[in-house]
């Protein structure tokens, strides 16, 4: 009688196991309430609106050789193509599908104020020691925003050189900044959309020929005048207030990356 009893106790337990599971699935909470940004559903391709836009700031870096990740808020090809990318970079499963996996990975990355773990905005907005976005030819929030694209791509270009420190010499320039230090009329840098950097563990060639995989359509190192103690990597494709077309132009003849522009 007493067997019987235990044996029917373990039945039941075993039955109700599944149906647990099944509750927890349900209610389950997000993996990870973040401090700068928590997505709420699986995104896949086909869907849009800002989750979307927002998780393509952060795999923009990840757009493939000489390509681009639009900022548009819509899940399309490219979108798929980078968020698979990111995942294999950090040895996830590569579906292309962003889930809780690629979330909490994304979590763990970034900071508070949505930075990427080993980029700051005072790393970026220190153009000749004013600090602060205002003084370029865009809003203050807008040159902020543009500096925040930038740091993500440096944060896939660092994965991708090994996890090695990537040092920012100069990011974000005010007309006044930019004139001081004899920048080009409309550089990039007055925008938010650069980065001069020296790679602390790696060499100027190695990041300059890495930069063509993660998104940047500006290119300056090593052979081309005044390139040969940084690399200069750049936004101006996705760039649509600058005066210069949405065109890749590289240059780092010592690096055999080739001269001109497509
Ligand atoms: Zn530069």
């Amino acid at each position: 009688m007493r067997a019987e009893t235990l044996k029917r106790a373990v039945v039941a337990f075993a039955l109700a196991l599944p149906g647990v599971a099944i509750a927890t699935v349900v209610a389950a909470p997000p993996a990870h309430a973040d401090g700068c940004y928590t997505w709420k559903r699986n995104l896949y391709q086909g869907r849009s609106g800002d989750d979307v836009r927002q998780l393509q700031i952060r795999v923009a870096g990840w757009a493939g050789t000489r390509d681009i990740v639009e900022n548009d808020g819509r899940y399309g090809p490219k979108t798929a193509a980078a968020v698979k990318r990111f995942q294999s970079a950090y040895g996830l499963k590569a579906d292309g599908v962003a889930g809780p996996q690629t979330y909490t990975k994304l979590y763990a990355l970034q900071d508070n104020d949505c930075t990427p773990r080993h980029f700051s905005y005072s790393e970026l907005d220190n153009g000749c020691g004013l600090g602060g976005w205002s003084g370029g030819p865009l809003s203050a929030t807008k040159t902020k925003a543009n500096a925040l694209r930038t740091m993500w791509k440096l944060e896939a270009l660092r994965r991708d050189l090994g996890d090695k420190p990537v040092l920012v010499t100069s990011g974000f320039r005010s007309k006044e900044c930019n004139q001081q230090v004899g920048g080009a009329a409309d550089s990039q840098h007055l925008y938010g959309t650069a980065a001069d950097l020296v790679p602390q563990d790696s060499s100027l060639c190695d990041a300059a020929r890495a930069a063509r995989d993660h998104g940047f359509s500006g290119i300056y190192g090593p052979g081309y005048p005044d390139h040969d103690d940084h690399v200069h990597v750049d936004s101006r494709r996705e760039n649509n207030s600058d005066q210069t077309s949405n065109t890749t132009v590289w240059s780092a003849p010592d690096c055999g990356i080739g001269a001109g522009s497509d």
